[in-house]
């Protein structure tokens, strides 16, 4: 029992400033479920853990903008994710979180060990200091004009607009995002990971892997021949993990390094969490564990690399076994890929479909070598041609025979039938399968067994023996049920609510629930059936044409929103105005009195308009659609109390109304004639 292998399962931490969504799913935490489960069929020693990674400049900056505590932030996501999770059937063995008081001490050790044998190297560099706030100022807690496309907003690490890395060292005019303060250029000394020291090592290592995915390797050997480079482990911040080390004031560990570290102090929570503190020591440091790291593929790098040189620097720990990561699950539909990618939130999905639908539908679709699309009306096809046609129906009507034909028991059986024999062999196909994380082909090969099972009810066309041959209809009814049992255990890792649901039905329990009792004989002949009940409902159009409906909403209220928010800095979020607010705008008719093109410009007109009393001159963008000429005359309506702006360096003091679509424009005209200066409500 000693030499017997641990596996060690991981599952991404997921970042506390968001809601997990589909993609997240599909990456990170469906497929170690599945793979867990079977573990556990199998009979193996496993645990699952996972837990939130709550630090770091975003969460911070994400607490200044609300204006609440990081505590409150981290909170909110947390225990929603933690929920969710819980709804869909992620069942961790333990699902922790950074802010814990373990894992701060953990992650403290780990630095210290690396400290005390001087791994780490300390360099000086020139970094923004703020005088008024006391502190040096980290990336994102700047803001500037981008050196590259002159966005005067761009952050400290990167610019929004024209997506270009940037250090704040580049930013032209820098300032504290938070008190506006003019940073000036000081000296700061920072502790670094001289990662670069074991590009030899690890690639030894990775490459003495022969079963890792082809494109994890893809990714690592890119990282590897571009040479890796030294990391800074500390950072100006005062949310995160304390460094452990004098003249340290005002600084945490980097995220990037104490974060995985979290996976080590969650085995620790959790075997306090059952009374044996010492465990997790067996599982980190011993030589029968099988470490495993699921992950999207934005983390590889810190799964293959960065991860295991600390772990290396540090010693005594085990190094990843397999990083199976998985690429992206995109969304289907046209706009929606682009603006919002992997937007469906898991705590919204799991309220309005049954989770075993969801599972089943992602499982079905994992990115695993490949990208791949999610769309709803695939969840609904999946649902109603799959899992009710062929699963539903297989346990349906079974049961429904028993019943009827059989009094509810299940018959007795005296000979033995290929079919179980051929459902035990085709169990190995499906253990090499998880073996190699090709979970996608587990889920193929599974439902074939089903698919089997419903042509083995149909070409022994129990209906046709029932009245001559009852003895013979009952084995072939007692085997259906016995492969009802192997099914439920079969589809556990992939549908574990409907494999609890099958159980039930079957008035049968957990005695029998392994992997190697797939089939062979689990019931009991003369055993009456439990209440049958439908498995999977018919996902109808009109539910999924809602989701569909709902999403474009969302997808263009968030458009709506956005420009809400440039525009004014108190917007509720709501797209209803009192008439307040409608009033605060100044609409006047205005008739226009000059024209004229501006110079070097293909868009712009100005115009000199009488406003009432007096006049005022507009730069408008109408150019490709109004000649100067047939302008001149006509009566427009404009917003008359807009902050006056320079277009082109010429003064712009308003803005006229006009309709817009698809590439044309039309004007806001007043019918008939009234005095310009009239207002317009
Ligand atoms: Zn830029």
């Amino acid at each position: 029992m000693q030499n017997k292998t641990k596996y060690l399962v991981t599952a991404a931490l997921p970042y506390a400033n968001n809601y997990v969504h589909i993609g997240h799913l599909a990456g990170a935490y469906l497929p170690p479920d599945i793979y867990v489960r079977y573990r556990k069929l199998k009979g193996d020693d496993v645990i699952f853990i996972s837990g939130s990674d709550e630090h770091g400049t975003a969460i911070d900056m994400a607490a200044i903008q609300e204006k609440v505590s990081p505590q409150e932030i981290i909170d909110r996501y947390h225990f929603s994710n933690k929920k969710a999770f819980e709804d869909i059937g992620i069942e961790f063995d333990i699902f922790s979180r950074t802010s814990n008081k373990i894992h701060h001490e953990t992650a403290q050790e780990f630095f210290l060990n690396l400290f005390n044998k001087n791994i780490l190297v300390k360099k000086t560099e020139k970094q923004l200091y703020s005088e008024k706030e006391k502190r040096f100022l980290a990336d994102r807690f700047v803001t500037g004009t981008c050196p590259v496309c002159g966005n005067t907003e761009a952050r400290g690490d990167e610019c929004e607009v024209c997506g270009s890395n940037l250090s704040p060292l580049e930013l032209i005019n820098p300032r504290s995002k938070i008190t506006g303060d003019i940073p000036v250029v000081k000296d700061a000394v920072h502790l670094y990971f001289p990662l670069g020291r074991y590009q030899d090592k690890i690639s030894k290592w990775i490459f003495s892997k022969k079963d890792w995915k082809q494109n994890v390797i893809n990714y690592v050997n890119g990282w590897l021949k571009s040479g890796l480079r030294d990391r800074a482990v500390t950072r100006d911040l005062d949310w995160g993990v304390k460094v452990p080390v004098e003249d340290n004031e005002g600084k945490v560990i980097y995220v990037w390094f104490e974060a995985p570290i979290g996976y080590i102090s969650a085995t620790k929570e959790y075997f306090i969490s059952i009374n044996e503190p010492d465990k997790w020591k067996e599982y980190w440091m011993g030589e029968n564990t099988k470490l495993i790291h699921f992950i999207g593929k934005d983390n590889i790098v810190f799964h293959s690399l960065i991860f295991p040189a600390a772990l290396m620097a540090h010693g005594g720990y085990i190094l990843p076994d397999n990083v199976p990561a998985n690429e992206f699950l995109n969304i289907s539909g046209s706009k929606l890929s682009k603006s919002k990618k992997n937007g469906i939130l898991l705590k919204d999905i799991v309220e309005k479909f049954p989770p075993d639908v969801v599972r089943y539908t992602i499982a079905s679709i994992l990115p695993e070598s490949k990208d791949s699309e999610f769309s709803w009306k695939d969840l609904q096809t999946k649902n109603n041609s799959e899992l009710a046609g062929i699963l539903g129906n297989f346990i349906n009507r079974t049961v429904v025979f028993a019943k009827t034909k059989f009094d509810n028991k299940i018959p007795g059986r005296k000979n033995d039938d290929e079919i179980l024999n051929l459902i035990k062999d085709q169990t190995q196909i499906i253990s090499q399968n998880y073996d190699n994380f090709k979970l996608k082909d587990a889920l193929t090969e599974t439902m074939n067994i089903v698919r089997a099972a419903n042509k083995y009810f149909n070409d022994t066309e129990p209906w046709k023996l029932v009245k001559d041959e009852k003895e013979r209809c009952g084995e072939i009814i007692n085997n259906c049920l016995q492969i009802c049992y192997s099914v439920a255990i079969l589809i556990y890792p992939f549908l574990p609510f409907t494999s609890e649901k099958i159980l039930k039905i079957l008035n049968s329990d957990k005695t029998n629930f392994k992997w190697d009792r797939i089939g062979e004989v689990n019931l009991d002949s003369g055993k009456e059936l439990g209440e049958n009940q439908i498995l999977f409902p018919q996902i109808e159009d009109k539910q999924i044409e809602k989701e569909m409906e709902s999403e474009i909403e969302s997808d263009s209220k968030q458009e709506v929103n956005n420009n809400i928010k440039k525009n004014s800095e108190d917007s509720s979020g709501s797209n209803l105005i009192g008439l307040e607010d409608f009033k605060k705008v100044n609409l006047r008719v205005a008739k226009v009195i000059e024209c004229e093109a501006v110079p070097k410009s293909k868009k712009l007109l100005k115009l000199k308009l009488k406003v009432g009393d007096k006049e005022k001159q507009i730069v408008s963008g109408i150019s490709e659609y109004y000649k100067p000429e047939e302008m001149i005359g006509k009566l427009i309506v404009i917003v008359d109390n807009l902050k006056p702006s320079k277009l082109m360096g010429i003064d712009s003091d308003g803005m006229l109304l006009a309709a817009k679509k698809d590439g044309e424009l039309r004007l806001v005209l007043v019918d008939g004639e009234i005095e310009p200066g009239a207002e317009v409500s």
